[in-house]
């Protein structure tokens, strides 16, 4: 390992401290925000030396992609219990495969999408764990359920069978100001307390924060962080390794 180049070891010892220290700093219980590592376009060498590093957890984003690692583990290490997140785009002719493989699906945006997921679950598998992915601030994104639309839906997703709703997600646009980043966070909290305290959903998950607004995300409330590239590296998406 490299003096000038920190290894995947010393990264994630370094994410895991800054998110400890944004807890303390922001007044946050010790160990409440959870560190979701985002390894998509990594491939099996980096995760192999990403569990090694004891990481449990993956967000993936391309089907193919996240099930053959799946696969992979599975096959080749099935004492290990890792727990797998689809966290892309998700078409609706893709989602068999992510009901047979993943544990926990953060971008469900509408309803046809969380039936087919029930649906497509198999039997021998427990519910699925889903977050509403909430369409905040980025007029470019076309994904993401509009926010008056999202207690309709969380009261749909609680009525199907082999889905377990456990709160929403959000991937607002990127800013560079401090204000910038944190305005999408907090309206992102205030959905959440109206789902949980006053519709009284039985949800624990507020997914947001990634590598560039990991700290503004503890101080609006986050409860899972999906950070990539401040653990990983920078992504090369040409070649996938
Ligand atoms: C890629 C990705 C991340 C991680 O992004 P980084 O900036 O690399 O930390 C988090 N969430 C989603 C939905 C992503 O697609």
């Amino acid at each position: 390992m490299s003096i000038l180049k920190p290894g995947l070891e010393e990264r994630y010892k370094r994410v895991k401290q800054s998110l400890a220290d944004d807890e303390m700093r922001f007044g946050r219980e010790p160990g409440s925000v959870f560190l979701l590592p985002v390894s998509k376009t990594f491939g099996i060498n980096a995760l192999e030396e990403a569990v090694k590093c004891g990481m449990r957890a993956f967000g993936e984003n391309y089907v193919q992609e996240g099930c053959e690692k799946i696969e992979y583990f599975k096959k080749q290490h099935p004492d290990l219990e890792i727990t797998w997140h689809f966290i892309g785009h998700l078409q609706s002719n893709k989602t068999r495969p992510v009901a047979e493989h993943f544990d926990w699906v953060q971008t469900v945006d509408r309803l046809k999408i969380a039936q087919r997921l029930s649906e497509q679950r198999p039997a021998d598998m427990p519910p699925l764990n889903v977050l509403i992915e909430v369409h905040i601030s980025d007029e470019e994104s076309k994904s993401g359920c509009q926010p008056a639309d999202v207690p309709a839906l969380a009261q749909a997703i609680t009525l199907l069978p082999n889905l377990k709703l456990r709160g929403i997600m959000a991937i607002p646009a990127p800013s560079d100001t401090e204000e910038g980043k944190k305005a999408p966070l907090k309206e992102m909290y205030a959905i959440f307390l109206h789902l949980r305290d006053e519709l009284n959903f039985d949800i624990d998950t507020l997914s947001m924060g990634m590598s560039s607004d990991m700290a503004e995300a503890v101080e609006c409330g986050s409860t899972m962080v999906r950070v990539g590239s401040a653990i990983f590296g920078p992504r090369d998406y040409t070649k996938k390794e």
